[in-house]
């Protein structure tokens, strides 16, 4: 899925016009420099091999593997879906790897009834279909297109008034609580954007509306940005977002959480599947949304929610009218993941995975096709430098996910399904999804932000005739908030990777089981945007987006380059001084928001006395003013503060340790190295509570996790954060210890590996 790409072009056009000349041009490292976590020698090896595979991708290759994987619609259980997976299997195999299809049965609701009309003041009925574009030929597959729907959402047969919620967010329903418009047995109708569009039914419901309509406004999706499909890459007028509302309590398998979905797994009735939602929801395109919206009165809306549509935007209720009718077929499908295997030399009980899906709402060039083809191009070369006589020394494991769109159904179920023999063995797991023109991007736990930096040091921007690595960095020091933040990222010269949410299959492995996860792309600057329709296919992607593959180029060199690095490294080059520092600035942003909360409470409560609360921006309209509220306690964060300290001492330890060994050139014995990693593998894991967060115990990670109400977004340190967004303080004070003992648990497990590798350290000299 992972798509925020409009947004992510403004933020690209916004750092390049704050670019200054004369930036400190970056040394990149030198290609001599010897890489973290080898010896000397094996350093020379390594850059020799990695060379290789840099030099070997085609990017023709990529066009081909694309114009064959996206040649037909090939979402979930699906003809074509399976005929790919056959199809990787069988490119899996020819390049020497060891694969085969697992297979999972999963709940996958397809529409069967779809019904959008307005029934008052006047008649209309929403066309619900996306016509098919002159030159484009798969946009005319129409009997194999899936409906354009929201999957997930729950059977319904709503009729009532409708009312605009603009994104559909909570703090928009505490805007139309202060306009005094309730959606309590109303329709709403959101548009898409400002958040993951899940929370839009659920927030919605939450309200009492008893039905939820989402269409992509221009605005933030469309002509508003550029020109419209076909003349230019955006979203035309008839264009509808697909995507998937499940909710987030967990991700995979609505009937299966927790364990794998296999033929003989025990299920929930669907009536007990707490992921589906609690009204019924269908996405539509503005065409269909404009005659609904013209027909509502009442308040006109405030002036950040209105669109680029060529009407005055009302909230209602009504006078418009709305029924709204969804039936899904509730069926069980297969999703099949391919899975290819090159076995280690050396540790072949380590595994290094690396992943992409492949199955796609249509037809899906740009989400993931993509991403797919680069992995699918670092298999081909892998498979070839083995021939070659390279021989990884750890296992490489390449995953082919299906079933991601619907809710990360494949890699959720494998990870589950594989949960115990993971956790022993997986080293990092490596994902990419969608990718573009631009900049490299990177997300993930951190005690790789260091690894993947390096990486992307040896990696060539195909534009800019820079490394990847510091063409990234320069937008980040320009893209920083203030000077403040802007001097302390340039301090450092990584790019600061993004903590991750569940917008892609590393959730499963991070959240879950606590694997060092990175997501890798390349986006920023592509001038389109199809997410989700039946226009993201071959022709509009080759026209608009990626065009020479110059970018996915780039993407095969970097996914390939990173998992060899981390294949063959004498030592697992984590670091945790980053590691430490993230989780320093987590901490300190929760001290800033209770302090915030209480500032923002107490002043409301004295406007409120005041009576300021009562006048309104527009006095036509009455405002109801908002109750006061309890001003937030202190909430004593000290046993976090503690963790974090203990975190930062042991990391300073093992990294001096590190460092010693580089810089002394000698080899470490090499059952030394075994145990060290061994250890270091399951440092990761020891940020896992095995309670999971308070109200969603499938998340494990006390560090990263995505947020009730974000959905893709991450909420660090979710089972205080969470609390401290619905103000339910005392609750957000006693998950403090708690997550504080795990930090002091990470911060021993890095230290026991201080020791060790200060021990052999202090031998070998
Ligand atoms: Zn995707």
């Amino acid at each position: 899925m992972t798509s925020l790409r409009s947004f992510v072009t403004y933020l690209a056009i916004l750092s390049i016009t704050q670019l200054t000349f004369g930036q400190p041009a970056e040394t990149p490292t030198p290609e001599t420099s010897r890489l973290a976590g080898y010896s000397s020698q094996s350093s020379k090896r390594e850059r020799d091999w990695e060379k290789k595979l840099q030099a070997g991708i085609v990017p023709e290759n990529l066009r081909h593997y694309m114009q064959r994987l996206s040649a037909r619609p090939h979402h979930v259980g699906s003809p074509y879906d399976k005929e790919n997976a056959d199809w990787i299997l069988s490119k899996f195999q020819e390049w020497g790897f060891d694969a085969h299809i697992e297979t999972f049965q999963v709940l996958f609701p397809t529409p069967k009834e779809r019904l959008v009309e307005m029934i008052e003041p006047s008649k209309f009925r929403a066309k619900l279909q996306e016509p098919a574009v002159l030159g484009d030929p798969t946009s005319h597959q129409t009997a194999e297109q899936l409906p354009t729907y929201n999957a997930y959402s729950i059977d319904g047969d709503v009729t009532a008034p409708l009312v605009y919620v603009n994104y559909g967010n909570r703090e928009d329903y505490e805007q139309l609580d202060r306009l005094g418009i309730s959606t309590k047995g109303a329709i709403v109708i959101a548009r898409y954007g400002g958040g993951w569009r899940g929370i839009k039914p659920k927030v919605a419901a939450e309200h009492a509306a008893i039905g939820c309509i989402i269409y992509s406004d221009p605005k933030d999706d469309g002509f508003f940005n550029g020109d419209d499909y076909p003349k230019g890459g955006w979203r035309p007028r008839e264009g509808v977002q697909r995507g998937s509302v499940m909710d987030t309590d967990y991700p995979g398998d609505p009937l299966t959480p927790g364990v794998g979905a296999t033929a003989d797994a025990k299920r929930l009735e669907i009536k007990d599947a707490k992921t589906i939602t609690k009204i019924p929801v269908l996405p539509i395109s503005y065409g269909d949304a404009l005659p609904l919206l013209s027909a509502l009165q009442g308040s006109v809306a405030p002036e950040a929610w209105r669109g680029a549509l060529p009407i005055t935007y009302h909230t209602g209720p009504g006078p418009a009218i709305v029924h709204l009718k969804v039936v899904s077929n509730w069926n069980l499908q297969p999703v099949n993941d391919v899975i290819a295997t090159l076995h280690g030399s050396d540790a072949p009980d380590e595994w290094v995975i690396r992943g992409n899906h492949y199955d796609a709402w249509v037809n899906g060039a740009d989400d993931p096709i993509s991403g797919m083809v680069t992995v699918l191009e670092e298999a081909r070369l892998l498979g070839e430098l083995h021939k070659q006589g390279w021989n990884p020394k750890r296992t490489i494991i390449l995953c082919a996910w299906d079933g991601e769109e619907p809710g990360l159904l494949g890699s959720t179920e494998w990870v589950e399904t594989h949960g115990d023999e993971l956790q022993k063995h997986a080293v990092a797991y490596i994902n990419s999804d969608s990718n573009g023109r631009g900049f490299f991007f990177a997300g993930g736990t951190h005690d790789l932000q260091h690894f993947i930096n390096d990486v992307a040091r040896d990696i060539q921007d195909p534009e800019k005739h820079m490394p990847v690595q510091q063409r990234a960095r320069l937008r980040q020091i320009a893209q920083a908030p203030n000077a403040e933040e802007r001097a302390e990222i340039r301090k450092d010269n990584d790019v600061r990777i993004e903590a991750l949410g569940d917008g892609s299959d590393y959730t499963a492995f991070m959240d879950h089981a606590g694997i060092s996860a990175l997501d890798i792309g390349y986006g920023g600057e592509d001038d389109a945007d199809a997410y989700h329709s039946i226009y993201d296919d071959f022709y509009w992607y080759t026209k608009f987006m990626d065009s020479d593959f110059s970018y996915g180029r780039a993407l095969a060199q970097t996914g390939g380059s990173a998992v060899m690095r981390l294949a063959d490294a004498d030592v697992i080059p984590y670091e945790y001084n980053a590691e430490a520092d993230t989780i320093g600035r987590y901490v300190k942003d929760l001290e800033k928001l209770l302090k915030d909360k209480q500032d923002e409470i107490t002043e409301r409560n004295l406007e409120l006395k005041e009576g300021v609360f009562t006048a309104t921006a527009d006095p036509r309209k009455t405002s109801v003013p908002p109750p006061a509220k309890p001003v937030p306690p202190f909430l004593n964060f000290a046993p976090l503060k503690n963790g974090v300290e203990a975190i930062k001492k042991s990391a300073e330890r093992y990294q001096a340790a590190f460092a010693k060994w580089q810089t002394g050139g000698t080899d470490l014995p090499g059952q030394t190295a075994t145990a060290l990693n061994a250890e270091l593998v399951q440092i990761q894991r020891s940020f896992l509570s095995e309670k999971g967060l308070p109200e969603r115990p499938w998340f494990k990670h006390q560090v990263y996790a995505p947020g009730a109400y974000t959905g893709y977004g991450a909420k660090p340190i979710a089972a205080v954060r969470e609390y401290m967004d619905q103000e339910k303080w005392k609750e957000a004070d006693a998950q403090v210890p708690m997550v504080g003992q795990v930090l002091e648990n990470v911060a021993a497990a890095i230290g026991k590996a201080a020791d060790d590798l200060e021990k052999a350290v202090g031998q070998g000299q």
